[in-house]
């Protein structure tokens, strides 16, 4: 896949690319990671001037379609996959009701159709550098703390990020989305995502989905926008 288009041009945001319905926008990084075109570039250059500082700046996801998302999702509503309470700890769904549990799962995985993930513009970032080459990467936020192994990178981008423009959405906690200081953001092109997904667009993504609660999730749109697509509206 070629990465050479004209920013202006790899800019467009068609209603398939914000709900991860298409890898057209997106150019590889490695074999089984996927950034949009434009995040390309900056990104390497982000990288290296990490590498400079002795970090190994390591992508652990970027694209995320909605197939995947979907499954993450389902996997979840149907008890398969641990959900988490807002201490980390392993919740049982099955006493709560159905808004109780969309709520739940919302705090620690994105709707689907409404990840920043689908946008090629965002990815879970850590340091191959500060760990054994056999660690199992956990993305929790003791990691990114004092005292954990990613807490030298997370100041490093605290201080360098955003100069090449990027920024970490999720880094304080807003009672929505756990933090997630992992997540890193190439901030000018997710605003053209951002600006395009609003509930009229969200609505039609999830009408026609398989997605478990569907129901309980429109019902509640309102709510889960401000809560956890948008908490700084
Ligand atoms: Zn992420």
């Amino acid at each position: 896949m070629g990465c050479g288009l004209l920013e202006k041009e790899s800019m467009q945001v068609i209603p398939a690319m914000i709900s991860g319905k298409t890898e057209e926008h997106l150019c590889q990084l490695s074999m089984d990671c996927l950034l949009h075109k434009v995040v390309l570039s900056p990104f390497l250059a982000l990288k290296e001037a990490a590498a400079m500082q002795g970090y190994d700046l390591q992508v652990a996801s970027a694209f995320r379609s909605f197939e995947r998302q979907l499954m993450i999702w389902n996997t979840k509503a149907r008890g398969e996959r641990l959900v988490l309470d807002e201490f980390g700890q392993p919740l049982n769904l099955e006493n709560l009701c159905e808004k109780d549990k969309v709520f739940a799962i919302l705090r620690w995985s994105a709707l689907p159709g409404c990840s920043r993930h689908h946008w090629g513009t965002d990815m879970d970032i850590w340091d191959a550098a500060a760990v054994p080459l056999d660690y199992v990467l956990q993305l929790t936020p003791d990691e990114y703390q004092q005292g954990g192994p990613f807490h030298s990178l997370s100041c490093w981008l605290d201080e360098h990020a955003e100069v090449f423009g990027f920024v970490r959405p999720y880094a304080i906690d807003r009672g929505g989305v756990a933090p997630e200081p992992w997540h890193l953001s190439y901030s000018s092109a997710a605003q053209a995502f951002e600006a395009k997904l609003d509930a009229q667009c969200i609505y039609k993504i999830l009408d026609n989905s398989e997605l478990i609660f569907r129901d309980t999730i429109l019902a509640n749109l309102d709510e889960i926008i401000s809560r956890f697509i948008f908490p700084d509206a």
